[in-house]
């Protein structure tokens, strides 16, 4: 069987996660600091704090913001159910939008969702292909869009305008207009889930790379506390001599980095643009060749003169397919013994967001994209004689189902 993307663990993520389990030190310490520090030289950004998912940063900086019940947050349809459920978490409206043909968030869509409760955008780089920033940062600066906005607290005072915070779960190490993610819009929040690009088993990082007045050393320090019980001190602080007595500040949440997950990620990261993500662009490309021959297939927008994906997420659509029709191509591909997926079930679909009275047919195009689309398996080592087999499987399945 192929699988969709299992990790690429080789002896050296071995030698550096054995070495971290013989250091004496396994939580937050040295490797996360060190990684937190490699994370910022990477992207360019400001500062950069390592959490344990991508989920508790997006969570955090909600509540760092200040978002709460009454406020609203404008959210893509088209992404994980992760992207809403934080919103709900602090007791705030999702405001879903629908996408784009490339799979983003759609910019006209945006602009008529904003009231005078947004209080934050989370665009979603889907499948690691940048949103377009630079149309979204102007939008929450234009005059209008900032009249709008009222500020309740005294951060949302400060930046006196819509927050955005990029849902970057797929997307570290992609470009726009020659900038990675990490220093695109205000706040970004990467993923290193065990199936994501970089990876950490679990974990995850808050990029920040906030505007004057913002000093993001400073916000870095507030995260550390608001992410460790409200502790004024980490435990390796409190290892220094005498140095035993902390006190809390507040309620703080549990969603700190250990130094094990930091030590798989310092040597996922030192070979990402090397050696990943060249693997991962070689697997699209012959992807893209091989499909585009056949009349039937949407393939994904993933490069152009400004932008260029993470390759995380190869998504290729089947024209003319109903979603029954599409499950039935999933069903023959698997029994050729190639593991496909489905990115994603729109999260107004689900049952939860059902119940809560939003549906599917406001969003049409997010429909649209789900109905017909398969992502295929990308990852360190599948080789070309693999992917071959993928590429057959899916073709034959296709021709077995809609009779092309
Ligand atoms: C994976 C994912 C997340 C959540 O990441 P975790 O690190 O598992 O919390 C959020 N958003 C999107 C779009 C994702 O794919």
């Amino acid at each position: 069987m192929i699988p969709f993307s299992p990790p690429h663990i080789d002896q050296k993520i071995i030698d550096e996660v054995v070495d971290t389990l013989k250091s004496g030190w396994l939580t937050t310490g040295p490797k996360t600091k060190r990684f937190e520090k490699e994370l910022t030289k990477y992207c360019g950004n400001k500062s950069t704090l390592c959490l344990n998912s991508a989920t508790a940063g997006l969570e955090i900086m909600l509540r760092w913001f200040g978002v709460k019940e009454g406020d609203e947050v404008i959210v893509p349809a088209y992404t994980y159910c992760a992207t809403a459920n934080v919103v709900m978490h602090c007791g705030a409206k999702v405001v879903f939008v629908d996408i784009s043909e490339d799979f983003n968030i759609n910019l006209n869509a945006v602009k008529k969702a904003i009231t005078e409760n947004t209080k934050v955008i989370m665009p979603v780089d889907y499948g690691g292909y940048p949103c377009d920033y630079d149309e979204l940062n102007t939008l929450v600066n234009t005059a209008d869009v900032k009249s709008l906005f009222s500020a309740d607290t005294e951060v949302q005072k400060r930046l006196g305008r819509i927050l955005i915070l990029s849902d970057a779960a797929h997307s570290i190490g992609a470009t726009y207009k020659g900038n990675k993610t990490g220093v695109l819009t205000d706040v970004t929040v990467f993923s290193f889930h065990a199936v994501k690009n970089l990876t950490t088993a679990e974990g995850g990082a808050i990029a920040l790379n906030l505007p004057e007045p913002f000093n993001n050393d400073e916000v870095y320090q507030e995260l550390c506390i608001k992410t460790l019980h409200g502790q004024n001190k980490d435990a390796l602080a409190k290892t220094k001599p005498g140095a035993w007595r902390y006190d809390v500040i507040e309620a703080g949440y549990k969603m700190n980095m250990t130094d094990i997950m930091a030590s798989i990620g310092l040597v996922e990261l030192a070979r990402y643009d090397q050696e990943t993500l060249v693997k991962r662009k070689h697997i699209f490309e012959l992807y893209s060749k091989a499909f585009s021959k056949n009349n039937w297939s949407i393939i994904p927008e993933y490069i152009n003169s400004e932008k260029e994906t993470s390759y995380h997420l190869y998504a290729l659509r089947i024209k003319g397919a109903s979603e029954e029709q599409r499950d039935m191509i999933i069903a023959k591909i698997f029994e050729k013994q190639v593991s496909v997926n489905v990115h994603f079930v729109p999260v107004p679909m689900m049952s939860f967001y059902k119940s809560k009275g939003y549906d599917i047919s406001n969003y049409p195009e997010s429909y649209n994209h789900y109905k017909n689309v398969i992502t295929l398996p990308v990852y360190f080592d599948l080789d070309d004689e693999k992917l071959a087999t993928v590429i057959d499987a899916v073709v034959r399945s296709v021709e077995e189902v809609m009779g092309v």
